[in-house]
Order: C-alpha cells, then sequence, then structure tokens
C-alpha cells in the first residue's frame, strides 16, 4: 500500500524529511521564508484558508497521509491540520521536537505570550530577543530605559533604541558568546524550540549567569502517531510510502 503525503513544513527538520520524498509527496510551505528549489517531491506555498481550506485540498489531491512537521509554535496551522484529517478520515502524523529541559545553574522566567514577555523584562535594560519576527511588529514599544536587539530571518532597519541582526542557524557556543558579549545583554528572550540548531544561547546564558525568559509552548492538538525524531518520522513513512531513501544522511 502507497499512500500520497503531505508533508506540513518551515522548520529545518521538515526539510530532511522533504528531501526524503519522492514526487508523488507534497511538501507544503507557509510562504514566510525560503523555497528550496532542489527537491524532488511536488511543493506548494501558501495557506490553504483554514480548515475547511486544508480540508477540500486533502480530498481534491488524494492526500492519504498528513505529516505535520511545523514548527512547535506554530498551532494555528497544527490545529487546522488535525480538524482538517478528522473532518475527512486522513491519518495525521506530527513530529514534535522534544522541548529543552532547564539544567542546574539555569535561570528560566516561564512566561505565556507576548505580555508575559514584556511583564517579565521590564526591569531590564539591554534586551535580546531569539524568538523570531514578532517583537518586530513592537519596535515603536521600545520602554525609554531599554535597548532591543532582535535576532530573527528578516532584514529590518531598527532604530536607535532597537537593533535588529538578520540570522539564520545552526548557531555555536562561540558565535553566541561572542555576540552575548559584544552586546552586553542583562536578559534573553526564547521560545523553547528544542534541537541542536540554536540550542548554544541557553547553555552560554547559564556560564554568563543570564536570565532566559522563556516562551511557553502552546497546546497542540494529539496526532495518531508522534515522532521525536526525523529519523523516527522517515522510518514509520517508509512502512507507507514509497520514499526515495529512508536514511537522513543518504
Ligand atoms: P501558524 O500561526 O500556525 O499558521 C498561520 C497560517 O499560516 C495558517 O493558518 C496557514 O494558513 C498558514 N500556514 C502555516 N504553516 C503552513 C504550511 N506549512 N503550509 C501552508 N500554510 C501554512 O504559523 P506561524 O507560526 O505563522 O508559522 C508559519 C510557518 O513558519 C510554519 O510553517 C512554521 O513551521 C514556520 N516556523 C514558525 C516558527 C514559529 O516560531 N512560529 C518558527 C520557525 C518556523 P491557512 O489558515 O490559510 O491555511
Amino acid at each position: 500500500m502507497s499512500a500520497r503525503v503531505l508533508l506540513l513544513g518551515g522548520t529545518g527538520d521538515a526539510l530532511r524529511i522533504a528531501r526524503a520524498l519522492d514526487s508523488a509527496h507534497v511538501y507544503s510551505l507557509a510562504g514566510l521564508g525560503r523555497v528550496p528549489a532542489d527537491l524532488h517531491c511536488t511543493v506548494r506555498v501558501g495557506g490553504f484558508g483554514g480548515a475547511p481550506g486544508l480540508a477540500r485540498y486533502l480530498a481534491d489531491e488524494k492526500i492519504g497521509l498528513v505529516l505535520d512537521a511545523t514548527h512547535p509554535y506554530a498551532a494555528q496551522i497544527s490545529a487546522n491540520a488535525a480538524n482538517a484529517c478528522e473532518q475527512t478520515q486522513v491519518p495525521y502524523w506530527a513530529l514534535r521536537r522534544a522541548p529543552w529541559q532547564p539544567h542546574p545553574g539555569d535561570d528560566w522566567r516561564m512566561v505565556d505570550g507576548w505580555s508575559g514577555v514584556t511583564g517579565a523584562i521590564a526591569s531590564y535594560e539591554r534586551v535580546l530577543f531569539t524568538l523570531g519576527r514578532e517583537p518586530l511588529a513592537h519596535l515603536d514599544e521600545v520602554p525609554t530605559h531599554q535597548h532591543w536587539t532582535v535576532r530573527c530571518l528578516d532584514p529590518h532597519p531598527g532604530h536607535a533604541r532597537a537593533q535588529v541582526i538578520d540570522a539564520r542557524g545552526p548557531f555555536t557556543h562561540e558565535g553566541e558568546r561572542a555576540l552575548f558579549e559584544s552586546g552586553r545583554y542583562d536578559v534573553i528572550v526564547s521560545k523553547n524550540s528544542g534541537g541542536a540548531a540554536t540550542e548554544a544561547k541557553l547553555a552560554v546564558a547559564r556560564e554568563m549567569k543570564l536570565p532566559v525568559v522563556m516562551v511557553r509552548r502552546p497546546a497542540l492538538p494529539p496526532a495518531l502517531r508522534e515522532f521525536e525524531s526525523v529519523q523516527d518520522a522517515l522510518d514509520a513513512l517508509h512502512a507507507l510510502a514509497n520514499l526515495k531513501h529512508r536514511n537522513i544522511d543518504a
């Protein structure tokens, strides 16, 4: 039996799975970042129009399995996918990277959403945001006693009290240490993304005894099967779908 797979992506892990898919399968991106041009599978870009649009897409394209490998903070598309799969009786699988866990010496301040972030950083002066583009929408709200550095994928001019660094991981321990020292930050803001590519900042914050304001993960819908690693997902896909190869390093 072979099922046509819709892979929901926008993460490095999803791209690694997409590289193993042959032309029968579809890799879907929201359209915010780079669109890879060297994949064998079909690549589609842009929203589906909520859960109803996605349900129509699953039926029209005769999708037999959805693998959700979106970022753990992309809660809307995951909710839509679970809902659309339920409507159309298509199995919903998810790759859910394990969250980072605090180590001895960490000073994590757990918060919910943007209002939680602004409350937790209120008493600090030099703030490094490492949670994507969200702070860009609030640059005109930088309090007069603060200077923000926002690291995200998007270039942006910033202003006198806000610098934007456009950079893409993975980030090394040495690189993060050099950034933290040159920026003289007194607090770091992060999502709990999990994975190795952006974890170095946490070790450097620990060493430098810097507090980390950590935004809690949103609730995600349960999936029929959940995988913690790309290889586990590929092994499971291999049993159901024709793949180009089943090893991440192939
Ligand atoms: P979101 O809030 O969960 O989704 C917003 C809307 O974007 C969805 O309702 C859907 O539009 C569309 N969408 C999202 N992912 C899609 C996909 N893979 N294919 C087609 N449409 C998609 O998502 P987000 O947090 O804005 O993230 C957008 C993308 O960036 C995701 O693919 C995610 O994996 C990636 N990403 C997010 C983060 C993060 O921190 N949030 C970090 C790294 C990468 P319709 O309702 O019209 O279908």
